[in-house]
């Protein structure tokens, strides 16, 4: 068995509001060799933009109900107070089987569900540079209604308020090849942590001999 796969992965929660970019940082995460997504459950209608399997596995009410009552996830919440979204234990079992660093893309009330649950798990938040900029980022997407914009620039207030508590790193999000380098750097540094290396400094001195 190898080194890596003796420790048991990272699992990385990246949150923040919506239109802060964290889905382009995660992306930027996914790019690092031995990382894997969560893909979520949830009750929210497709986006034109958006296939199956992809973002989310898209599913009714019903479904969603289901699964959380044979336990199946995580962690789970109901976003905006409207749509329920959910991180299925599997990826979990899953990361852990293949040795592969676990990213989530949660909202804050989902974050702080894996904190409980996972107290060695590592929370980043990313934050837009300003109001005004998270503004216009959430109009030029051009999927949201006024309402759905008023919605969540109410709700990013709430969770950058909420936000000490659990989060382990803070990614302002201005320049976005600036911040995919820092959250890349955050995982980075995450492996070289000397409790996650301690196997390998056992067999470099074994290697010694003597
Ligand atoms: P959207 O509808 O824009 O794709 O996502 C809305 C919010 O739900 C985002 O903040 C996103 O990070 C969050 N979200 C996505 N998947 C999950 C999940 O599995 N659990 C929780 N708690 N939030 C999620």
């Amino acid at each position: 068995m190898s080194v890596e796969k003796e420790i048991a992965p990272l699992v990385l929660i990246v949150s923040g509001p919506s239109g802060s970019g964290k889905s382009t940082l995660v992306q930027k995460i996914l790019e690092l060799p031995g990382t894997m997504p969560s893909v979520s459950c949830t009750t929210r209608p497709r986006r034109a933009t958006e296939s199956s399997g992809k973002c989310y596995d898209f599913v009714s009410e019903a479904e969603f109900d289901a699964m959380a009552a044979r336990g199946e996830f995580l962690e789970y919440a109901r976003v905006f107070g409207r749509h329920s979204y959910g991180t299925p234990k599997k990826w979990l079992e899953e990361s852990r089987k293949r040795g592969l660093d676990l990213v989530l893309e949660i909202d804050v009330q989902g974050a702080a569900q894996v904190k409980e649950k996972l107290p060695k798990s590592v929370a980043i938040f990313i934050l837009p540079p300003s109001r005004e900029e998270l503004e216009r980022r959430l109009r030029s997407r051009g999927q949201d209604s006024e309402e759905e914009i008023a919605r969540r620039l109410a709700e990013a207030r709430e969770e950058i308020a909420a936000f000490g508590k659990y989060y382990d790193f803070c990614v302002v999000n201005e320049d976005v090849e600036r911040a995919g380098r820092e959250v890349q750097a955050i995982v980075t540094a995450l492996r070289c942590t000397s409790s996650r290396r301690r196997d390998q400094v056992q067999r470099l001195l074994a290697s010694f001999g003597g």
